[in-house]
């Protein structure tokens, strides 16, 4: 009898576990998706959490930007590596166009650097990149802001700076990275981060917020340069969060190496929203945002990685047109300094079918040409051809911004 009894307690626990494991009702995902979130805030014991800091997709959504006002502002936000198709994976796994894709203007542009050109490399590196788009001109890989005969050349930082305007770099690498780098500094060697920083911080940009402590933290003469300079220095989210234009020129990096995974607080979204409120003034400003980690994971071949960085990139691209719709008189442009990781979408592709095997280029850069991705202040004009270059943004950056 206690045998039979056994057998059917285990009958009906079989049977409600199997109709619990079936169950695909919404309260049940529900459920999953609350305990994620609860996850993803619970790693963030001290600092304040924003709703900035969540780590999901943001709804798509478009956006009222005048387009006819002169350009005071101009936000640069470029993701490191990421080409067209993975902009259309991160679409796919969404399952709705990412906030990006819904500007009102596209272009596509080549990235080849003066490596390419001369035979010397098969395709440009960040450096090159970021040098082609901050000065308009053509570089060996590895410069930053000199020419292919080591001459210093015109940052973007520099001209924006000489209209008196305000200037600010947001990255997740080291802050000195190729791609900030490029926007302000002038080396034939990107690799040579203490000198590069100390340029950076002699340049005075107003604001720089990322990763790289070590370059500041353990090198006394970069902490002179930065006092000589008059910056305030700052390495949590609470600081970053209590800053106010008042302290005068903020250099802020939140994490000793890289902020390489997409939950690292202070996220890129925070980071940026912090740079807008503090660079908006009278004169206006030019900004750049990098998702710089696109480009780390898309290397590591990592698609689900990859797909996080998409998601932080694409939720601070929302949070900058919100800004944009409320501040008339800027130009947003949303970019890449290359593709990497040579990524390949099959045919007819679900979510499931976005993954590590996507990446057919062994994590190498490709000559993939990226998208540029425009709104704002006269934002028309710059995507009027079918395909420019890269070099042709730095171009139209100056161009807008000197008529006056
Ligand atoms: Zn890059």
């Amino acid at each position: 009898m206690k045998k039979l009894l056994a057998l059917l307690l285990s009958i009906v626990m079989v049977a409600s576990f199997t109709a619990c494991t079936n169950s695909q009702d919404n309260s049940d995902l529900k459920d999953t998706q609350d305990t994620q979130a609860t996850t993803l805030s619970n790693e963030d014991v001290n600092a304040e959490t924003l709703d900035t800091d969540v780590l999901e997709w943001v709804d798509f959504a478009q956006y009222n930007l005048d387009e006819t006002a002169q350009v005071k502002n101009i936000i640069l936000m470029i993701g490191d590596g990421m080409g067209e198709n993975i902009i259309k994976a991160s679409e796919i796994v969404k399952g709705d166009r990412l906030v990006m894709s819904g500007l009102p203007y596209q272009t596509h542009v080549t990235t080849y650097s003066q490596s390419v050109t001369d035979g010397l490399a098969e395709f440009t590196d960040s450096a090159a990149s970021a040098t082609a788009l901050s000065t308009g001109v053509k570089t060996y890989n590895k410069y930053i802001g000199v020419d292919k005969d080591g001459n210093k050349l015109e940052t973007i930082c520099e001209f924006a700076k000489g209209l008196g305007m305000k200037t600010g770099l947001v990255d997740r690498h080291y802050v000195c990275h190729a791609t900030p780098a490029g926007m302000a500094a002038h080396t034939d060697n990107r690799d040579n981060y203490p000198e590069i920083i100390k340029e950076m911080l002699a340049s005075e940009i107003d604001v720089m917020f990322g990763g790289g402590a070590q370059h500041y933290k353990d090198i006394k003469s970069v902490q002179r340069t930065a006092s000589k300079h008059s910056y305030k220095f700052i390495d949590n989210e609470e600081d970053l969060l209590s800053a106010t234009s008042s302290d005068g020129r903020l250099l802020g990096l939140f994490a000793y190496a890289n902020m390489d995974r997409a939950s690292m607080n202070p996220s890129l979204t925070t980071m940026t929203s912090k740079a807008l409120d503090l660079l908006d003034n009278d004169k206006g400003f030019f900004l750049m945002v990098e998702g710089s980690n696109i480009d780390v994971f898309e290397s590591a071949q990592d698609m689900t990685s990859t797909l996080e960085q998409m998601q932080s990139f694409d939720k601070t691209v929302d949070l900058v047109l919100k800004w944009a719709e409320k501040h008339p008189g800027t130009l947003v442009l949303v970019t890449a300094d290359h593709e990497t990781g040579g990524v390949v979408i099959p045919e007819n592709a679900t979510a499931k079918d976005i993954n590590d095997s996507c990446f057919t280029s062994g994590g190498e850069h490709t000559n993939t040409n990226v998208l540029l991705m425009a709104g704002g202040a006269q934002s028309a004009e710059i995507c009027k051809p079918d395909l420019i270059d890269n070099t042709d943004i730095a171009k139209y950056m100056r161009s807008v911004l000197s008529k006056e």
